[in-house]
């Protein structure tokens, strides 16, 4: 059998780590695959996901800057996910039309749920209104998380995501709430850093005392010794646990194998080798 084709597009997209996991996902699904990595000019996203599927390509991912455009592309097809994170970053054909999923955010809730922690009746903190934090608003309230609260340095962004999702979602006004950071108060269980600020090394103005007993720090951004600006200033202040991001990436590459192939893999070992990879260089 020949083997099946997928692909990540970006630009730029030297960096990225998806054709090592589906290599590793694939192997371990005893399944023959070719993912590569495809540089996409600014002009010719839309020609190039066309061409890939129109000769024969199964499945792509997509990442800066086109998930917006993928999901204008897709628009006919989004999953419920696509549709609340307002962008895509899985794309397949299914009865010879274009559909798109978003599994960054179910792809962080899973890596929580790894880690032993339950969101259920949990008081999360969402720091960020950019795509990130939008991608993982409907996963974590779908959790039956007791509180969720939006903040971000601008705040009206913060309360403008927070009104989108609630005109859809309207069954969780007494969940969800948003503002600027001043709005933090009380104790949280679980602390989600969306901001790109650790990519800056910035410090964030978080309050003393904001971390729960038993409470985790999670980072979206991911280095090598699992250690971020974030995650340095939450050990300091209390919180139990601290996780970045690298499982976020390698989950939402597991729920994308899984819609083209309908193959559920065990991410464990694969998060495994490539945290190894990132500490050997
Ligand atoms: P955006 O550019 O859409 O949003 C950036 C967000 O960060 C905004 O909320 C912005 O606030 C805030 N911000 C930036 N700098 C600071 C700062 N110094 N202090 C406080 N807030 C700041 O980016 P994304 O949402 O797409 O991505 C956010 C992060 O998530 C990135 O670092 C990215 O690497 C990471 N990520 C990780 C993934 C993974 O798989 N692990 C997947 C997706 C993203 P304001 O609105 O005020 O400007």
């Amino acid at each position: 059998n020949a083997p099946l084709n997928f692909a990540v597009m970006g630009n730029p997209i030297q960096h990225s780590y998806s054709p090592l996991l589906h290599s590793l996902f694939a192997k371990q699904a005893g399944l023959a695959i070719n993912y590569e990595k495809m540089l996409v000019p600014l002009d010719g996203f839309e020609a190039a996901v066309q061409t890939f599927f129109s000769q024969g390509g199964k499945g792509l991912n997509i990442t800066i800057p086109f998930k917006l455009r993928a999901y204008e592309q897709a628009k006919a097809n989004l999953s419920r996910r696509a549709q609340s994170a307002g962008s895509v970053n899985t794309l397949w054909m299914e009865d010879g039309q274009l559909h798109g999923c978003n599994t960054d955010g179910i792809g962080m809730v899973n890596d929580i749920r790894r880690q032993g922690i339950a969101l259920e009746d949990k008081k999360i903190l969402l720091l960020g209104a950019g795509g990130a934090a939008r991608g993982v608003v409907l996963p974590l309230l779908e959790t039956g998380c007791r509180q969720l609260l939006i903040v971000n340095r601008t705040a009206s962004k913060a309360t403008a995501l927070a009104t989108q999702c609630l005109a859809e979602l309207p069954q969780y006004t007494s969940v969800l709430s948003a503002g600027g950071f001043e709005h933090i108060q009380g104790q949280w269980d679980i602390v989600i850093n969306a901001t790109s600020s650790s990519l800056q090394q910035h410090a964030l103005p978080l309050p003393a005392g904001l971390f729960a007993h038993n409470s985790l720090a999670y980072d979206m951004v991911y280095t090598p010794e699992n250690d971020t600006p974030f995650l340095q200033q939450a050990r300091q202040d209390g919180a139990t646990m601290a996780s970045d991001g690298l499982g976020m990436l390698v989950y939402q590459g597991s729920e994308s194998f899984f819609i083209w192939n309908h193959v559920r893999i065990n991410p464990v070992p694969v998060l495994e080798t490539l945290r190894q990879q990132l500490l050997t260089g």
